[in-house]
């Protein structure tokens, strides 16, 4: 069976990294999009266990998850904005923390809080450049009205999202600027900003003067990012060999015969393809131009480099021939000894990982 591992260790050595460098700044870990595909609830447990009892969500059924299953003293903060009534009634009653990215939603939360008899516990987020939610810096105005004038909202925390500290530094520094400038014109009015927090994993990584009172934390936690880092990938697919195949000289393997055998060659056939995940990416953004040219670039690159995808079978690394199919592949074992029900590891994010078992090994 399909089985996606997790390594508990690896998992608690990342921690144990990542709080070492925020140095006693607060971890906030983000649990989206079901733990980053390791399980929203055993990631948070493992979280838990290690120190670690803030989170981050985008959906009212992860916070759901958490109240139903002990953590019920838990900071949750809601990383976006909620109009929908019903969804923020919810929100409250699970004594979620809430975004407020628009002075029409902090008005919704305010009249709702005070329909309640209640006081909304909110994190105000600025837009510094995602352009998704918050008030720009120039929204300053609004940003002080919210303090002076809402008093059925207790603002806890104000923070931005940055869109490109994972490549672009100096448009980094840039936005942390503005961010800081948004602060202390807020504290020059005299007004108590709470928790202060700006960091994703690459800019908690790479720039440690922005950690602030608190950072948000994903992608870093499962060790994957796209540069250099001292943290280790911390799951793998783990399939087996389904059936063996001798094909002759010129036979070939796959959907479009993409690939032809250049000398008679064993076949392991594995039940791994794209649907479970394996070679899907985040498809590269094609709206600009340099995208286009970086994707050719990077393409031309893979074919000089003949470069290959390979899976482990019984512990040597085998190419994968042919063209990776919706639920199968085939790997060239011509060198290796193996047979059918042996191990095979794949690996790939689990955040793409879909209609395979997760497990937590040690
Ligand atoms: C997803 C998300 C994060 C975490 O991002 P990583 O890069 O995975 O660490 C932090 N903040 C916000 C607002 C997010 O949406």
């Amino acid at each position: 069976m399909n089985t996606y591992v997790i390594s508990r260790e690896l998992l608690e050595q990342n921690i144990r990294q990542l709080k070492k460098q925020a140095n006693g700044v607060p971890i906030w870990a983000v649990i989206k999009g079901d733990g980053y595909g390791l399980g929203a609830l055993p990631l948070a447990e493992l979280l838990a266990d290690n120190g670690i009892e803030r989170f981050c969500v985008t959906e009212v059924r992860e916070a759901e998850l958490l109240r139903e299953n002990g953590f019920r003293d838990a900071q949750i903060l809601m990383l976006r904005s909620v109009s929908d009534r019903e969804t923020l009634h919810r929100l409250l009653d699970l004594g979620v923390i809430l975004t407020v990215g628009s002075w029409e939603t902090a008005q919704m939360i305010d009249a709702l809080a005070r329909e309640r008899a209640d006081i909304a516990e909110v994190h105000i987020k600025i837009d510094t450049g995602m352009g998704r939610y918050g008030f720009l810096p120039s929204e300053m105005e609004q940003v002080v009205a919210l303090y002076r004038e809402l008093k059925h909202l207790a603002i806890g925390g104000i923070y931005t999202h940055f869109n490109c500290a994972f490549a672009d530094d100096r448009l980094t520094k840039q936005e942390f600027a503005e961010f800081q400038s948004v602060i202390s014109q807020l504290r020059a009015a005299g007004l108590e900003t709470g928790i202060v927090h700006c960091c994703n994993s690459s800019a908690f990584l790479k720039f440690p003067e922005m950690h602030c009172d608190g950072v948000r934390l994903g992608s870093a936690i499962l060790g994957r990012m796209p540069f250099r880092t001292k943290l280790r990938p911390v799951g793998y697919l783990e399939s087996e060999v389904e059936e063996l195949h001798t094909v002759p000289k010129g036979h070939s393997t796959g959907y479009g015969a993409v690939w032809t055998a250049k000398r008679e060659t064993r076949l392991a056939i594995v039940p791994v393809g794209w649907y479970h995940g394996f070679r899907v990416s985040c498809q590269p953004d094609m709206t600009r131009v340099r995208d286009c040219l970086r994707s050719a670039f990077s393409a031309l690159k893979g074919i000089l480099r003949r470069q290959r995808t390979y899976v482990e079978i019984n512990g040597t690394r085998c190419p994968v021939v042919g063209a990776i199919g919706m639920l199968h592949c085939a790997v060239d074992v011509t060198e290796i000894t193996c047979k059918t029900g042996d191990r095979v590891i794949v690996q790939m994010n689990p955040l793409h990982q879909k209609g395979v078992k997760v497990v937590y090994r040690k």
